[in-house]
């Protein structure tokens, strides 16, 4: 969306949205097998938003089963992948017509603010299944080098029937990077969104049917990770789990995948991002990116770039920097365009935020900046944007995923200790680099144990560059990209003899 709407046009298509609140099970809204619902709230207001279905392992198999039958009736795996191509870039037209209402769902659910979820998230979710579905029908299979007497062909082939369990942070992207590759390259998919997060899931499934993707091939079961998503991990007919989530819960897939079928487990992890400041970067734009990588989306993100490892001698200038900078960056209602922070996804997760800040002071570091709840009246849960000086690495908030609006800044000699300080973590997702050095640039880039590394910026690159982590970060796969296309597929070899 190039031009913002107002807040009162904003308002008035929030009053006007029908949520889709059933699982979407074999090409059409169900309700849970038990009956059961829970309610998805607004962290902006504590309010509730709607009740929607509480799925549990009796509504995992009806979806496999669906899912199974589609695929080997060969509905959407057989068809030419330029067909696939088509439907979904028809999918993708009918998210185009519906990306308000994708973009607020989001908002709604996630108390993210409105100006990302209409000009960052939307467009993006939409141009990641345009991106796949382009490739579908442009990828070569390879024939071996042999002798004349045989052919060996090396083909790929879907993988079967994919879970793909995603997190609540960036709901409707977070699910298109997984849709997009598994759908392009003729999988059925299970989509489990994270509980808090249900809606947008919900309405891409409805659209995808509309477009003409075939019935089972694209479900949504709703609820809990302790059922639903364990019972997707556990089944013997689910081929591969695709994976977002938190370290923690992604070690479980790789035990329900050895206690079950040793089904594919693709997991994309939590971080504890570094941002490696040295003394001769531009300042001035090294505080622009450190506030962005560490409060955008108020640091609910797995790149959160939490950690500012700064080089002696420019730590005050750019602390001074970014103080500034946070100006320009107010916490407030999300559905208001004019705020780019709004509330943390519930209340226990505000409270383990809070909890860490709390930790932060009693280990020693220097509160700078923020440290509380704020805008208790609106019955949300926001928590201002918070900045620890005079961290040392060995400090929890400098070690464990805080996935909240702190910062943790740590001061360091040199390049080298930079680098240390930097790799010291159980984790290696993304990294930044600031200096005008091209030599320490490449450097440092290639002694950062990180998935993405960025230099002079603070960025995930775009659709064409993979996204996954290095260490506890990840586990063997990356989201988007070729190569994304790429681990949804098997290889087969086809050795055919040609006679004498
Ligand atoms: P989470 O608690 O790990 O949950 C992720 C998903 O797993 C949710 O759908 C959740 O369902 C489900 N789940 C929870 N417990 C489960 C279990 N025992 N068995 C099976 N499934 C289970 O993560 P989150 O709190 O939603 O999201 C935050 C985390 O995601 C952070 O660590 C962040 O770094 C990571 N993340 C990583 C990336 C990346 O690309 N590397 C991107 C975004 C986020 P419920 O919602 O019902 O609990
Ligand atoms: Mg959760």
């Amino acid at each position: 969306m190039s031009t913002l709407p107002s807040k009162e046009h904003i308002e008035k298509a929030v009053g006007q949205i029908q949520f889709d609140t059933d699982a979407f099970i074999d090409g059409k809204f169900v309700k849970a097998v038990s009956g059961k619902t829970f309610a998805t709230e607004n962290p902006a207001t504590g309010r509730e938003l709607a009740q929607v279905a509480e799925c549990d392992a009796a509504d995992v198999e009806i979806a496999v089963a669906a899912a199974k039958r589609a695929f080997e009736a060969g509905v959407w795996s057989d068809l030419p992948p330029s067909e696939r191509k088509e439907i979904m870039l028809k999918f993708c037209d009918l998210m185009e017509e519906h990306e308000m209402e994708l973009g607020l769902l989001d908002c709604l659910e996630a108390g993210k603010p409105v100006a990302d979820c209409l000009q960052i998230d939307a467009p993006e979710t939409i141009a990641c299944i345009r991106w796949h579905a382009e490739a579908a029908d442009k990828l070569y299979d390879h024939i071996s080098p042999t002798g004349s007497e045989n052919l060996g062909l090396i083909t790929r082939e879907p993988v079967g029937v994919v879970g793909a369990v995603i997190p609540w942070n960036f709901p409707a992207q977070m699910a298109a990077w997984k849709i997009g590759p598994i759908l392009a390259t003729g999988n059925s998919l299970i989509l489990k969104p994270a509980e808090q997060t249900s809606l947008s899931a919900l309405l891409m499934a409805r659209l995808a049917s509309e477009a003409g993707v075939p019935d089972g091939v694209f479900n949504v079961v709703t609820g809990f990770g302790e059922t639903t998503g364990k019972a997707l991990g556990l089944h013997m007919d689910v081929d591969m789990v695709a994976f977002t989530g938190s370290t923690e819960v992604g070690r479980y897939f790789l035990q329900y995948a050895a206690e079950s079928n040793l089904k594919r487990i693709i997991l994309e992890c939590g971080g504890k991002s570094p941002q490696i400041v040295l003394a001769d970067a531009d300042l001035d734009n090294a505080a622009e990116n450190a506030v962005s990588a560490a409060f955008w989306n108020m640091g609910e993100n797995c790149s959160c770039g939490s950690r500012l490892i700064v080089e002696k001698g420019v730590k005050d200038a750019l602390l001074e920097k970014i103080t500034a900078e946070l100006k320009a960056w107010p916490t407030g209602d999300p559905l208001d365009p004019g705020n780019p922070l709004g509330s943390m996804i519930e209340k226990g997760h505000m409270e383990k935020v809070l909890s860490y800040i709390e930790t932060g002071k009693s280990e020693g570091a220097n509160l700078l900046l923020g440290g509380n709840r704020i805008l208790t009246e609106t019955g949300g849960y926001f928590v201002e944007p918070t900045i620890f000086d005079g961290v040392t690495n060995q400090m929890k908030i400098a070690q464990e995923e805080i996935f909240g609006p702190v910062l943790s800044v740590i001061e360091v000699e040199n390049e080298q200790e930079a680098i240390a300080v930097a790799n010291d973590t159980p984790y290696g997702l993304a990294a930044s680099v600031y200096t005008a050095s091209l030599d320490s640039a490449h450097r440092i880039a290639r002694k950062l144990r990180a998935g993405n590394v960025s230099v002079n910026c603070f960025a995930e690159g775009d659709m064409g560059t993979p996204f996954g982590g290095y260490k506890q970060s990840g586990f063997s796969g990356r989201d988007k990209s070729i190569f994304a296309h790429e681990q949804y597929t098997e290889m087969k070899t086809t050795w055919i003899s040609l006679g004498k």
